[in-house]
């Protein structure tokens, strides 16, 4: 049987000799398993990086406006710095090209740029090589001594929380797969969330104080939750009708159908955090400060399951894994 992406990690990186040996290399705080590794070097700074690898034909279409691929890969990428409330420092780029065309270079180019400035994170360096076209941006970011939001946080009695509101990126798939194609506004709304994801960099900052885990949505919330509470040690129960989903979604999809994408959905890049009921009433307060929608929608208990329960407190059988290469 063909090996699931999180088992391929766990049985062949996740292995003594190649992770960091607590003894041997103190300065790693964190290695394999989180959004990002933390690298402690004495000072009062700590170092959070992260690789993502885009693949043209699987994480966008190859023929996709090439500022977009652009700006999209470096938010993509800094969404796991904002998933551990670290401050960008800046990236390095692996880009592999299949034929160098100076008119794609100046999109991507232009697209990079504008996300580099807009989320102040600078090129330092890459690698540029031929062959089939892959975008790979490492993110190298700074968090104070001692301090991230990380998935092992999680505590029963904490309450859930995710940012924005989610499926508009997945339903956005099946419009670039030419499956759907939905009228006038609905689809460039959809194909804007897909195409220019925002990292909630301002919003990982701000729950440093506030929050005891947190991931990003890429994989999809019920996936992604479920990599917290399986870190952490827990179960969750979410409300199924406090789940916020995209307008944009409710507009094309049934109800049904939008509930599966909100709940099972990737590349919604908001982030997914678990805090105590005490901060309920400062996380709110924070939503209101950065203009970023947040909602409860749940609780973390014992166990080890996400449930999702309908209004009446009954559990709702969901059909959904999240995405996952290899399977
Ligand atoms: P994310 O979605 O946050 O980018 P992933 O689901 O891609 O994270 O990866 C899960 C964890 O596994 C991360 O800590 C990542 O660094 C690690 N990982 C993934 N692929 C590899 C690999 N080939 N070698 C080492 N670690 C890996
Ligand atoms: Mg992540």
């Amino acid at each position: 049987m063909a090996l699931s992406e999180f088992e391929l990690i766990r049985r062949y990186f996740q292995q003594p000799g190649l992770m960091a040996d607590p003894l041997l290399h103190p300065g790693v705080a964190l290695g394999i398993g989180d959004d990002c590794a933390l690298l402690d070097f004495g000072a009062a700074t700590r170092l959070a990086i992260s690789l993502d690898v885009l693949v043209a034909g699987v994480h966008f279409p190859a023929a996709a406006d090439p500022s977009l691929i652009g700006e999209r890969a470096l938010a993509v990428a800094l969404s796991d710095l904002a998933a551990m409330g670290a401050t960008p420092l800046g990236f390095t780029l692996g880009l592999t090209l299949p034929v160098a065309e100076a008119s794609w270079l100046a999109g991507f180019s232009a697209g990079l740029a504008a996300a580099a400035q807009r989320y102040g994170c600078p090129l330092l360096g890459g690698d540029t090589t031929a062959g089939p076209l892959q975008v790979a941006v490492q993110v190298h970011g700074t968090l104070p001594a001692g301090k991230a939001l990380r998935r092992d946080g999680a505590r029963v009695g904490d309450e859930v929380w995710v940012s924005g509101q989610l499926g508009a990126a997945a339903l956005a798939l099946e419009v670039l797969a030419g499956r759907l194609s939905p009228e006038g506004e609905a689809a460039a709304a959809l194909l804007s969330a897909y195409y220019r994801p925002v990292p909630q960099l301002a919003l990982g900052r701000a729950l440093l104080d506030l929050a005891h885990a947190a991931q990003d949505v890429s994989d999809g919330l019920l996936a992604d939750l479920g990599h917290i509470a399986r870190a952490s040690g827990v179960g969750m129960e979410l409300q199924l009708a406090a789940v916020p989903v995209s307008p944009a979604v409710l507009a094309v999809a049934t109800a049904g159908r939008a509930s599966e994408l909100a709940l099972g959905g990737g590349d919604d890049y908001q982030l997914v955090f678990t805090a105590p009921s005490a901060a309920h009433q400062p996380i709110e307060a924070l939503g209101a400060r950065l203009q970023v929608l947040l909602t409860c929608i749940g609780r973390v208990v014992a166990g080890a399951d996400v449930e999702v329960l309908d209004a009446g407190g009954r559990r709702v059988p969901v059909a959904v894994s999240g995405y996952q290469h290899f399977t």
